[in-house]
Parts: structure tokens; sequence; C-alpha cells
């Protein structure tokens, strides 16, 4: 499990193993545990579980409680509404920190920061297929961007511009019916401000980046621009 420094946010990289962890469960809330039991692959429910129980540990060292008595719950979506995709929060114990998590097969990476809304994503680093959702989610600067690159390095390109985006998205705790194409993540830059109004957010700015995760996935955290 490694652990990235970053200013005020607190961002975690974890991975579960491929069995279950003694007292992994037992730390889960009774959703959780609905949840890791719908799940038809065990090695799936093992990786959700395994996840879950290290954000739970985490997150406890932070608020100097114990994990299993962190209670968390959803804001409704700020486009459409519904609870499901919604930003999460801690609803136990009171506290003003944010939270935002990603999992992508065994790994996990959770971002949270006091008093500051944060959103990571990630996404495995090979993708393919990916042209024909280009036109659709990305920015004209965004295409200009990928043809800029030599033919090998565009699905990876692809990838940063995607991962960024739902970082921003997951920030702002507005689902993917944002225009995607509208939110440019500026791929050209280490460190990009981008512009997205979110109902009920006074923050209208979000600083995003790359995190790196080593070669098999792309990362990227998305924070609310302090003063804006
Ligand atoms: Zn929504």
């Amino acid at each position: 499990m490694r652990h990235l420094a970053h200013g005020r946010v607190i961002v975690r990289f974890g991975r579960s193993t491929a069995q279950l962890v003694s007292g992994d469960l037992d730390i889960l809330s009774a959703e959780e545990r609905e949840r890791f039991s719908a799940f038809r692959n065990l090695v799936r429910a093992v990786h959700f579980a395994g996840a879950h129980a290290g954000v739970r540990r985490f997150l406890a060292r932070e608020l100097g409680c114990r994990p299993a008595e962190i209670r968390f719950d959803r804001h409704p979506c700020a486009g459409c509404g519904r609870v499901g995709h919604g930003r999460p929060y801690i609803r136990y114990p009171r506290t003003g920190w944010e939270l935002s998590l990603s999992r992508s097969g065994p790994y996990w990476l959770c971002a949270a920061a006091d008093g500051v809304r944060v959103g990571v994503d990630l996404e495995p680093a090979r993708r393919t297929g990916f042209a024909p959702l280009a036109p659709a989610v990305l920015s004209a600067s965004e295409r200009g961007y990928l043809a800029a690159l030599p033919e090998h390095r565009r699905a990876a390109g692809f990838v940063r511009c995607w991962t960024r985006k739902e970082a921003v998205l997951k920030a702002g705790g507005i689902g993917v019916e944002a225009a995607l194409a509208g939110v440019d993540v500026a791929p050209g830059e280490r460190r990009a401000r981008v512009r997205l109004a979110v109902p009920g957010c006074e923050v209208d700015s979000w600083l995003v980046e790359d995190l790196r995760v080593g070669p098999d996935h792309v990362a990227a955290l998305a924070v609310a621009e302090p003063g804006v």
C-alpha cells in the first residue's frame, strides 16, 4: 500500500489480496456485506471487501475512530438528483472530511481532505476501441492533443483525459450526465484548471492532475480550487 502525500489532500493507493483477509468482513457495514454477498464472482467480491476495509482503516486513522464505526452515505447527484451515484460523505463520525474512491480490479484509490471537495478516478492504462467514443467525450482541444500524439500513445492519452474528467465530475458530485465534451481537462498540462459549474456548489473551478500509480493504471485527482 502506498501513500501519496499531496498537500492538504491525503491519497491512498492500495491493493486487495485475492483471498479474504481476516477481519475485513467484520469491519464492513451491513450494506457493504450485502453488496459483497451479491457478487457472483468470488475474486471480485474479495476485491470489493478488501478495498472497502482498506478505505475504512485509512479513514479511521485520520478521523481517530474505529474502522467499523464509520458510516457512509451519499448526497443526491447534483445533476439528476438520484442518490446511487451521488457524492459520498461520512455520516458518522461528524466531520467535514470529504472523500472519493475508485476501484479497478484489485486496486483501489482513495482521496480524503478536510473541508475540500476531492475526486479520484483509476482506470486500466490499456484501453482499446476508444475511437468511437472520442467525439462524444472529448473537447476539440483534447481531440487535437490526441491527434498530435504518436499512434501508439493515443489509447493512453484517451484514458488520461477520461480519468481526469471522471475525477472532476466526482469532486463536483455530478454523474456522467454532465456534458463530458464540455469539460476540458487540458491533458497537455501537468496540472490543469478545469471549469465546471455544478448546481448547488459555489466552486466552479477544479485543479486536476495525474497520479502515478504504476505502469498498468492511469489515475487522476481533482480538488476544488481554493478561494474561487
Ligand atoms: Zn446523476
